[in-house]
């Protein structure tokens, strides 16, 4: 039966499907595998929180608070959020939990679904996924140099072409009202040619004028002031050492004074990557420093950084490079008779054993479709077995991919496999 289907997944949501679902999972071996070796290691928190936990501290005048966020009221007249991000919630669980008591600094990362209500458009989901790592209570550079490094390696690792780092330090309490007070003044006598986003943003959140992409607004602020040169002393000694420590680890990067990214919880180190693949809107992965966090939480005053990478972006980057390779069948045994495919379910039992992937053909059906079958699923060999095989105890052995064929003892198959 086929036509329109009654059920569908909601506006922004997506199913994610083999084998696509194979690459997800490639991805997130890699990232345990290279974060491990930086100390980091897996926190898991609750997709659904406190509303104030993400409103408070992401800031109620940024975009993910203002418009995007799923909120609603539980059956208890709470007031709760489907997570919009994941940095919130974990310092949440940090502080609830006296994480800061572990040896330092403490180093975490997660993986898992984040809800936006956006207009969803290529790149742009309403449910996506994020992987993400925070790390807390070490103030020095060192930190954010290997933070970065360690999110390029993970990039490059997974095979992503053409990667690079904007970097740039958008200060601290110390030097940031001043510079905000600079760009009202910059901006005042060219309101009119601001989008009404950003006419909003003059009166509440002016930085975020630099983050704006409409191209009025990039034209209106070509000679804006620039936060690199409004730095204090320790925040430009700060993204000094940063700088040089980024060039020992061999991390190429550009300094971006206009990224200043849209949570108003940053201070310092703020970053992103974006890609060749991908439009220029689009970052791939971003995050920065934020040491006002924990202490804003009810914590210790304690500095953090973290970042947050796009799993569909990545994922989509990843099906646009050439070298793919999908799982597939080792070997597809094709048994002709009863008592071939008795003998066929011992064998791929055996080949389980060592986590190939076996498959058995029906061995009531004919010869043609077994193979048809095989070839479908692509298996890499296909083994033949019927009554004369078992008398022989010899099988024959065919490989899909380049059609050599040949024959092998049943008893010395798991031997051949390991030869290839
Ligand atoms: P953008 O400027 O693209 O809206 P953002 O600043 O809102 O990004 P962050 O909150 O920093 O994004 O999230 C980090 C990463 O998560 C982004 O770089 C991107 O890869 C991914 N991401 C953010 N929003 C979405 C979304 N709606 N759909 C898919 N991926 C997203
Ligand atoms: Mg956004």
């Amino acid at each position: 039966m086929s036509g329109t289907p009654q059920y569908k997944t909601l506006k922004g949501m997506q199913d994610i499907l083999p084998p696509d679902t194979f690459l997800w999972q490639s991805v997130e071996q890699t990232a345990r595998r290279i974060f491990s070796a930086f100390g980091f290691q897996e926190i898991r928190v609750p997709v659904l929180e406190a509303t104030s936990v993400f409103s408070r501290s992401i800031g109620e005048q940024t975009d993910i608070v203002e418009k995007e966020m799923y909120t609603f009221t539980d059956k208890g007249g709470r007031s709760v959020s489907l997570r919009p991000e994941g940095t919130a919630a974990v310092v949440r669980s940090y502080v609830e939990h006296n994480l800061h008591s572990l040896p330092s600094p403490q180093k975490f990362y997660y993986f898992g679904p984040m809800f936006r209500y956006e207009r969803p458009q290529s790149g742009r989901f309403r449910q996506f996924y994020q992987i993400g790592v925070e790390a807390f209570a070490d103030p020095h550079p060192r930190l954010d140099a290997e933070v970065i490094s360690m999110l390029g390696r993970f990039l490059t690792s997974i095979g992503l072409e053409g990667i690079s780092f904007q970097i740039n330090s958008i200060g601290c309490e110390q030097c940031r009202p001043a510079y905000k007070d600079a760009l009202v003044g910059f901006f005042s006598d060219k309101k009119e040619n601001l989008c009404p986003d950003c006419v909003r943003r003059f009166d509440r959140n002016p930085l975020r004028i630099l983050d704006c992409k409409v191209s009025r607004c990039i034209e209106a602020r070509s000679d804006a002031p620039r936060i690199t040169d409004h730095l204090c002393q320790d925040c430009r000694t700060h993204f000094g050492k940063l700088q040089d420590l980024l060039t020992l680890l061999e991390v190429s990067f550009a300094v971006n004074p206009e990224m200043v990214r849209g949570l108003d919880y940053y201070t310092r180190t703020t970053f992103e990557v974006t890609s060749q693949g991908l439009g220029s809107q689009n970052a791939v992965a971003a995050g920065g420093r934020y040491n006002r966090l924990v202490k804003e939480f009810g914590g210790p005053d304690t500095p953090a950084i973290g970042f947050a990478v796009g799993m569909e972006r990545m994922v989509g980057l990843l099906k646009q490079s050439a070298s793919l390779t999908w799982p597939a069948p080792a070997v597809f045994i094709a048994a002709l008779g009863e008592a071939a495919g008795n003998a066929a379910l011992r064998i791929a039992g055996k080949l389980r054993d060592q986590d190939l992937w076996a498959e058995v053909g029906d061995a009531e059906s004919s010869l043609k479709s077994q193979l048809r079958r095989a070839d479908r699923l692509a298996a890499r060999f296909v083994f033949i077995l019927g009554d004369e095989e078992l008398r022989s105890g010899t099988l024959k052995w065919k490989n899909l991919a380049d059609a050599s064929q040949g024959e092998v003892k049943m008893t010395e198959i798991q031997e051949f496999l390991a030869a290839i």
